[in-house]
Parts: C-alpha cells; sequence; structure tokens
C-alpha cells in the first residue's frame, strides 16, 4: 500500500510551496487507495510555535487536504528517536564523539584554508581511548561507494560517500537532528514514497545510508521543483502572499488555489481546468516538471472566477459567508447568501471583491455623491416617487413585478427605461453598479427599497 506524508515543519505559515507539496501527496495516495499521513516536524523548538502548528492544520483544513493518520509531532517521539540511536551504537553504526567546539572550529578553518569542503574528520570515529565530557551521536557514514537512488521525477541521482561525513544524529543535550527524526519517522511510519521540495535533495543519500543501516528499505523520493515569482526568482513575500490563508483573506476558492497549484508543476496536455476526482484519477507523479515553475496571479485569479461562477452557489456561498463575518455584517439582516452568490457570482473575481459589494444588501448604505448628483437630477425625482408607490401596492415582491412597476412608470412619463433604472439603482443601492435592478430591487426586500426611495436626494 501506497503511504505519503506531508511533513511541514513550523516555523512559519503554510506557503504555497508546501501546499503545492502537500496536495501531491494527498493526491497520490487518493489515487492508489493509499494513506496520507501528516507529520509535524516540530523538533526545533526555537523557531517552531504553537500558532505556526495551527496556521498548518487550518490551511490544510479550508484546502480539504484530509489526512488518514496524524497529525504526529515530532516532539512527542524523542524517546523513540533516542531508542533508535541506543540500537545504533549498540550495533556499531554510530559511534560517541567528544570533540570539543574548539577543536571542530579549529578543523574547519584548516580545511578553509586548504580549500576543501568542510567536514567532520572522523576522529572519535577511530579513536581507541574512551571519551570524556559531554558527546553527541554520530552516524558512522559509509566511507567509501555511491549512494543511487531513482528520483520519480529526476531520474537517477548518484552521491559519493566520500562528500558525506558522519552527521550527528543527536546533539549533546540528548535531543535528535532533523536528518534522524526524518528517518525514524518514514521507516515507523512505514512511508512508501517521500515527496517534498527539491531543497531536501542533499539530505537524501545521508538518510538513505541510515535507512539502510538500519535494515529499512528506503522508500521513493520524488524531489519537487521549486516556485518562482513572475521575475524568475524564488518565490517569497517580495512577490505578495504567499501564505495560503493569505489567499482566502483575499477571496480565492480553495478549489481554485488547488487547481492553480496542481498546474503549477504538473500538467496534463493543455488541460487547464481539473475537477478533484478527476485529479485523483489523472495525477501521476511521473507528469511533475523537473524544471521550476513561475507563479502567475492572473492564472489564479481566471481560475477564482471559474470556479466562483460555476461552482454549486450552496458551496460558494458557505466560504461567502467567512468575509462577510469578517466584515461584520449582520446576515440575519438581508437574504439568504445563496441568492447573493447567484446575483453577482459573474460580477465577482474574488469573494472579498463579492463581500464588499453585497454589504449593501444587510446594512445601510454610504452614498456616492457624485453618482447621486449625476443620476438622481431634478426631472427623475417624480419618476422615483412614482415608482416608490408602485412598488407599496404590490402584492407579491419579486423581480417580475418589480420589473413591471418601473417599465409602467417609465412609460407614463415618457421616460426610457434606462434613464429610470439607472437613477433607481443609485437611490437603493448608493452607487452606479450592481446587479440587473429587478434582481437587486428583490434582494434587498420592500422594507429597505421603500426607505431608501424615501430619502430627500435633492
Ligand atoms: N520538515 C521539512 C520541511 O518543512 C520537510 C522534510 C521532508 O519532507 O522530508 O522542509
Amino acid at each position: 500500500m501506497v503511504i505519503t506524508r506531508f511533513a511541514p515543519s513550523p516555523t512559519g505559515y503554510l506557503h504555497i510551496g508546501g501546499a503545492r507539496t502537500a496536495l501531491y501527496c494527498w493526491l497520490y495516495a487518493k489515487k492508489t487507495q493509499g494513506k496520507f499521513i501528516l507529520r509535524i516536524e516540530d523538533t526545533d523548538l526555537e523557531r517552531s510555535t504553537q500558532e505556526s502548528v495551527q496556521a498548518i492544520l487550518d490551511a490544510m483544513d479550508w484546502l480539504k487536504l484530509n489526512y488518514d493518520e496524524g497529525p504526529y509531532y515530532q516532539t512527542k517521539r524523542f524517546d523513540r528517536y533516542r531508542e533508535v540511536a541506543e540500537q545504533l551504537l549498540k550495533e556499531g553504526k554510530a559511534y560517541r564523539c567528544y570533540c570539543s567546539k574548539e577543536r571542530l572550529e579549529k578543523l574547519r578553518e584548516e580545511q578553509t584554508a586548504r580549500k576543501e569542503k568542510p567536514r567532520y574528520d572522523g576522529f572519535c570515529r577511530h579513536r581507541t581511548e574512551p571519551g570524556e565530557g559531554p558527546f553527541v551521536i554520530r552516524f558512522k557514514n559509509p566511507e567509501e561507494g555511491v549512494v543511487e537512488f531513482d528520483d520519480l521525477i529526476r531520474g537517477k541521482l548518484t552521491f559519493s560517500n566520500t562528500e558525506l561525513d558522519d552527521l550527528i544524529i543527536a546533539r549533546s543535550d540528548g535531543t535528535p537532528t532533523y536528518n534522524f527524526t526524518v528517518v525514524v519517522d518514514d521507516w515507523d511510519m512505514k512511508i512508501t514514497h517521500v515527496i517534498r521540495g527539491d531543497d531536501h535533495i542533499n539530505n537524501t543519500p545521508r538518510q538513505i545510508n541510515i535507512l539502510r543501516a538500519l535494515g529499512a528499505t528506503p522508500p521513493q523520493y520524488a524531489h519537487v521543483s521549486m516556485i518562482l515569482g513572475s521575475d524568475g526568482k524564488r518565490l517569497s513575500k517580495r512577490h505578495g502572499a504567499v501564505g495560503v490563508m493569505q489567499y482566502r483573506e483575499e477571496g480565492f476558492l480553495p478549489e481554485a488555489l488547488l487547481n492553480y497549484l496542481v498546474r503549477l508543476g504538473w500538467s496534463y496536455g493543455d488541460q487547464e481546468i481539473f475537477s478533484m476526482d478527476e485529479l485523483i484519477k489523472l495525477f501521476d507523479i511521473k507528469g511533475i516538471n523537473k524544471a521550476p515553475a513561475a507563479f502567475n496571479p492572473e492564472k489564479l485569479t481566471w481560475l477564482n472566477q471559474h470556479y466562483i461562477k460555476t461552482s454549486d452557489p450552496e458551496r460558494v456561498a458557505a466560504e461567502l459567508k467567512w468575509h462577510m463575518d469578517k466584515l461584520g455584517v449582520d446576515l440575519s439582516k438581508g437574504p439568504a447568501l445563496v441568492e447573493i452568490v447567484k446575483a453577482q457570482a459573474e460580477r465577482a473575481k474574488t469573494l472579498k471583491e463579492m463581500a464588499e459589494k453585497s454589504k449593501i444588501f444587510y446594512e445601510d448604505i454610504k452614498y456616492n455623491d457624485e453618482a447621486v448628483q449625476k443620476n438622481i437630477t431634478a426631472d427623475v425625482l417624480p419618476a422615483l416617487s412614482e415608482i416608490r408607490e408602485g412598488f407599496s401596492a404590490l402584492k407579491d415582491w419579486n423581480k417580475e413585478a418589480i420589473h413591471g412597476v418601473v417599465v409602467t412608470v417609465a412609460e407614463k412619463l415618457g421616460l426610457k427605461l434606462g434613464k429610470v433604472a439607472q437613477p433607481l439603482r443609485v437611490a437603493t443601492t448608493g452607487d452606479t453598479i450592481s446587479p440587473p435592478i429587478d434582481v437587486t430591487l428583490e434582494l434587498l426586500g420592500r422594507e429597505k427599497v421603500l426607505a431608501r426611495l424615501s430619502n430627500k436626494f435633492s
């Protein structure tokens, strides 16, 4: 059975590169009817925060990347890491290193002066006398030969063991180091496919050596290229939003972001739009590109509009509610949100924009003075007042009846429909842009419409 894992370090929000990795792991597990595990790599006690953990969980939740197991926390597994380190010591596959900071510093200086890559020289590996004082535990990396693996994206990769020194697996205070915890976890959790960022490529041969020393079969690896900004540099805050939840705040639907992310580095012909079910069927690690992908905000916005227009309005409404709540809008004071979505879907690029444009259905409005002056001129006031009367006399409040009143009054006063509709829009919404006037008024409800038409505009 395929088992994948997403293993973020909680040292900040979940950024979109991480979300893409998580998505690939999730999709591959779903596709193969395997398992997807979430593991929080929080051993860097100084940089990990509870807030970041929460931000990661929230983002996974929002994206609906549900996990079959976890979240596991590495900080809760220290006993296990200690146990495995002891086992390696006992089997002679690791050793205690008593080298002082000073010695290591001197070694580094000498190596740098000789233009060599700084690396541990194995002094304690070969020591015959027992050492004294504080020690770290180092893994006995093979001294010769190569580590080779078939990266599922990059093909065969070969590293020479002479390039790798004896990695510290436990610090002098007994805490495990990063590469070691990953190995123990991948082994214990029976991970079959490690899909992760290519910034980890150089860790892989080290991890494979430790896994082999433990008698484990290394998983398969797939190293995904980084995401670049539009200027070709590594995507960072300079390029705008990089946190997943920032995209929520900016009004993107999770399905749009996921669709965007999956295509950023993976393709299936020229197809741009994929439902989740389709992705589960079509996704394959083989389709992931080796070359880095460039982030394109316009494409994301285009996808967002597509999903706003085509998704089930109930679904969009649920997400819109989050934005309305954030604006502090009391939703009991107006129509059902799903009706708002149906009326506004064609008109908004983001849900943030939709929420802002929809406050008028729930709250008192502020008039745009310029729009009032330009549109509600003295010659249309009689029409507005007749329309108001017509509205209050209506039996049923629906868009057909509303339309009927507007047409009748316009005809009676010899005015073109547009000449009446726009002043009516400004009078009832405060500005010149809204869904079709009959739809807008139906949604506003009779009470608000009559009250707003009673305002004195001159
Ligand atoms: N914790 C690592 C990171 O956030 C990922 C490690 C891995 O996937 O092996 O970069």
